[in-house]
């Protein structure tokens, strides 16, 4: 047996905080170890009871002063758009297809695939992010590189081909029944191969006919465990496109609920200019809306509204949207979370935020219990912060009273330097440690 022991400030969500300073929602040892055997938590607590229950010879990773976390969690992420990012002046449909569709058609090649497999999960890695749910493209060689890279590292992957037929390039486009075949073949390769999963995913629904749209939703009937991702309400182009293409539907997220792409499995990028009756249909399909500030804000699309999805009873999540998104950091897209809801009178605690990273975010998934918690049984992937990880940083932590205020420092100012290390399965998965730029008063 495979065993490792991490020490350092362990933190995990056991709840969704209600608010501010609900410490009812969290479990913290300010001094704990967490007990890896064979990729799997196997006990934690505080180090002085652990301690005594650990094998002689086991290594010890110590973290002192880190916050140990679960590994941040994207449940939505283009892998395809690794030099998509930061791409300049357009909104949606113009972005799409003067960058977007341009660097997809890259990946029919499969060395390019390959490569940008190992960017993408070494980025992913840098930033604390040990599970995402990828768009790939429309060729099978994308999704085959991702998963191929992604299984070899051990590290839990979702992810799907990008299903299109009409309004992309030619060489994007399968035909649907080339489209499902494809699917399907990836499906029995790889979804339940070790940690990965599969998900189903038409882009959205300008670029799929009923028909297509009409072969995914079988294929979900096929394969009930599988996932289903897309894109909704992102944009008012898109919606007008929407109600020209499919004039007989009411609304853009009832053409989903018409070919069956609706579920507690789907995921809905955006989802931000919503009707009630929108609303009421994915509360009652319990499907996932997912916030992707940085991409809303840097597409110029709109403002998510959160409360008013929370109180309908819509289950959300809190997404990257790499490369619409501006960043593969977790902690900068809570910051841009927080600054979205602000310009709509809402707050995000900074317990919420990380809650929806880890544990929120694995829920959204029905990865809970697997990733997403420190907690026996669950798998080992961890991320280790350092709040005092720049001078602005360290500066600030300075009068840091307590532990929320910490998490509020590391969400705002933070970023991939905050990341020390990031296990994946047990294994630390960065080759060179951070350090603190200086150490000064101890929180407790
Ligand atoms: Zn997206």
């Amino acid at each position: 047996m495979s065993l490792r022991a991490i020490r350092g400030r362990l933190l995990t969500f056991l709840r969704a905080p209600q608010g501010a300073g609900d410490a009812q929602s969290y479990s913290y040892h300010h001094d704990g170890v967490v007990l890896v055997a064979d990729g799997r938590v196997d006990a934690l607590g505080p180090t002085a009871e652990l301690m005594a229950r650990i094998p002689p010879g086991t290594p010890i990773d110590h973290h002192p002063d880190a916050l140990i976390l679960p590994g941040f969690i994207d449940p939505h992420i283009h892998f395809p758009q690794t030099q998509v990012i930061a791409s300049y002046g357009a909104q949606l449909l113009e972005w799409l297809e003067k960058y977007t569709f341009v660097e997809e058609q890259k990946f029919a090649d499969p060395a390019h695939a390959a490569r940008n497999a190992e960017f993408f999960l070494d980025e992913l890695a840098r930033n604390g992010t040990t599970t995402a749910c990828a768009y790939c493209t429309a060729h099978p060689a994308s999704a085959e590189a991702l998963f191929s890279a992604a299984h070899k590292r051990n590290t839990g992957m979702i992810a799907g081909n990008s299903v299109m037929n009409r309004n992309a390039p030619p060489g994007l486009l399968a035909p649907a029944a080339t489209a499902i075949a494809d699917s399907r073949d990836l499906i029995r390769r790889w979804h339940g191969t070790g940690r990965q999963r599969y998900a189903v995913t038409p882009r959205f629904a300008i670029t799929s006919t009923g028909d297509q749209l009409a072969a995914l939703g079988a294929l979900l009937k096929e394969f009930p465990t599988v996932l289903m991702q897309t894109h909704l309400d992102e944009n008012v182009n898109e919606i007008a496109a929407i109600k020209n293409l499919f004039p007989d539907d009411a609304s853009y997220t009832a053409v989903y609920a018409r070919f069956g792409l609706l579920g507690p499995r789907s995921l809905m990028g955006h989802c931000i200019h919503l009707t009630d009756d929108e609303i009421a249909l994915l509360r009652d399909t319990r499907s996932v809306a997912v916030f992707c500030p940085t991409s809303n804000l840097f597409i110029g699309s709109g403002l998510f509204d959160y409360q008013r999805l929370k109180t309908a009873g819509v289950r959300i999540a809190l997404a990257t949207d790499v490369g619409g998104g501006t960043s593969y950091s977790m902690l900068r897209t809570a910051a841009e979370a927080y600054k979205v809801m602000q310009l709509q009178g809402q707050n995000l605690p900074a317990l919420a935020a990380f809650d929806l990273m880890t544990r929120g975010n694995a829920a959204a998934l029905g990865l809970d219990g697997e990733i997403g918690t420190i907690a026996p049984g669950a798998f080992a992937d961890l991320v280790v912060l350092d709040a005092r990880a720049t001078p602005a940083m360290a500066h600030r932590m300075e009068v840091a009273r307590n532990l929320e205020e910490e998490l509020f420092v590391l969400m705002t100012l933070g970023d991939d330097r905050a990341v020390r290390q990031t296990y994946i399965a047990g294994e630390p998965a960065l080759n060179e440690e951070r350090t603190s730029v200086a150490l000064s008063s101890e929180i407790t």
